[in-house]
């Protein structure tokens, strides 16, 4: 699509998301947003439930444990992880209007050059190159980059400074010795967490891809050195296939290639066996999510790009129709930086004792994504091919991520045919259900259609004679006959689909 095309699809995508419930806001949308602040709602709320449902059964299913931190953390705490100096962005103010602007952002956006990792220097040569003028008043730019911090600050009592997290993942490393109790000692040990971070970003847009406040999924997997290529799930995996697009494939301009784990290793395109499964494992859940396989790939981070502790990065990408290809999900190999800076900053002893009697810091390998990414890339891709004419527009939502999974529709207000819905009801109690009993059944079809419930259920005057409904398929509009009884099975069945 061409740059004004996404435009127009994102004007129209966030339209319909609020219309229909799924996302409200900017917030606090009665008084005058403020960007970056976005509720879920009524609809969307139930699908962000579901979407991490997947995720925690995703990383539970391989064994991992899952945790809660406090939001809030002292000062000390964000001095230790680097986040204190390191976690900025470059800005650039206009001299004639004084606006301010994130100066990657402004690059990439005038330009289509990718100024993720420019170094201050970069950014104002290129500002200069490309003569680059403020979009508000044309005017021209300070040529000095300044460094605004993305910590949300807060205050602790009466005046102990302390930090909204930037991330789940520090908060994740935090409770270390507990862990190494609960698992005995032994590594491989594996963490996970779902929850909020916040960072003050200048000026986000990209609805909820850019938020001030989001949703965290991150998982971390404590390892020693010498286990990370005596690794028994790679053992287990190897032959699984990944689209990987290594540095020197995006250097050519070539397209990213097919490799079973073990030939990525055996051609050192991903560094070590527990490494290669993490990456996996990411990929295995956002298809789980329904994330259609032809629209992920595997993004090498260049060498210049990567933190100066992370051995192996690499991104996993959804192409949307909104934004093009965008970065959903990290998988770092972060080493023992981590855990040897929190011993460092608290004075404790974070290591393990291996069998052999060594002493060891465990390397964390680590998958970091945000759950609000992949929500809005399974809207973005369901909307976009949505059956669209006069009579319906359809949202073909993976079933087991759809909000609301079934409804409920009497054919008429009478007859007791509403007292008969209530059996209906009754029978489907695991599942998230739309009861209506109004207006005429294709509208109320169409509404349903529209949030992309899956299923609808038809009381009908036969279902008075014989207990038995019809069940009508979202998608090829099929309609079968089932008993009341069998109901519950029935759905769960097409929901596995
Ligand atoms: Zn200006």
């Amino acid at each position: 699509m061409s740059q004004d095309n996404k435009k127009e699809f994102q004007l129209e995508l966030a339209k319909y998301l609020s219309e229909k419930d799924f996302i409200y806001g900017p917030e606090p949308e009665l008084y005058g947003p403020i960007a970056g602040f976005y509720t879920y709602g009524l609809v969307g709320k139930a699908m962000k439930n579901k979407l991490e449902e997947v995720i925690r059964e995703s990383f539970t299913s391989n064994n991992f444990f899952e945790i809660e931190y406090p939001l809030i953390s002292p000062q000390v705490v964000w001095e230790a992880s680097g986040h204190l100096k390191g976690f900025n962005d470059p800005i650039v103010n206009c001299s004639k209007c004084k606006a301010t602007f994130r100066a990657d952002k402004l690059i990439e956006e005038t330009t289509g050059i990718s100024a993720d990792s420019f170094k201050d220097e970069e950014l104002i040569n290129t500002i200069k190159e490309h003569e680059i003028l403020c979009p508000n008043c044309k005017g021209r730019f300070n040529l000095e980059i300044q460094r605004q911090s993305l910590m949300m600050k807060t205050t602790i009592g009466k005046d102990t400074i302390a930090y909204n997290r930037p991330e789940t993942a520090t908060t994740t490393y935090l409770p270390f010795k507990h862990y190494v109790n609960f698992f005995r000692g032994k590594l491989p040990f594996t963490v996970f967490q779902i929850g909020k971070a916040f960072r003050n970003e200048i000026s986000p847009r990209q609805h909820l891809l850019r938020q001030r406040e989001f949703t965290q999924a991150e998982a971390q997997i404590f390892i020693s050195a010498e286990q990370k290529n005596n690794f028994e799930e790679f053992s287990k995996n190897q032959n699984e296939i990944l689209p990987l697009w290594t540095e020197a494939l995006q250097k050519s301009k070539s397209k990213p290639i097919n490799l079973t784990l073990k030939e990525a290793l055996e051609k050192k395109v991903l560094k070590n066996q527990a490494y290669a499964w993490a990456i996996l494992l990411a990929y295995n859940t956002f298809k789980s999510m329904g994330i259609p396989k032809e629209k992920m790939r595997l993004r090498q981070h260049h060498s210049d790009e990567k933190a100066f502790y992370a051995d192996d990065a690499w991104d996993l990408e959804i192409e949307l129709n909104s934004f093009g290809w965008t970065e959903c999900c990290g998988i770092h190999d972060r080493t023992t930086y981590d855990l040897e800076q929190h011993s460092k900053y608290s004075k404790q002893d974070l290591s393990v004792r291996l069998e052999n009697g060594e002493k060891v810091t465990p390397h964390v390998i680590e998958i970091a994504f945000g759950v609000d990414r992949p929500f809005y890339a399974l809207l973005d891709i369901a909307f976009f091919r949505r059956e669209n004419d006069s009579q319906r527009t359809v949202l073909s939502l993976p079933p087991k991520i759809a909000p609301i999974q079934v409804g409920v529709l009497p054919l008429m207000k009478k007859d007791n045919l509403p007292k008969k819905a209530e059996e209906v009801k009754k029978e489907l109690k695991n599942y998230r259900i739309y009861y209506d009993e109004s207006g005429s059944i294709g509208k109320r079809y169409s509404r349903l259609d529209a949030i992309g419930v899956p299923f609808c259920i038809t009381i009908d005057h036969d279902t008075l004679k014989d207990n038995t409904v019809t069940i009508r398929e979202r998608d090829s509009l099929k309609q079968t006959r089932v008993p009341i009884k069998e109901l519950n099975e029935k759905i769960g069945d097409l929901l596995k689909e």
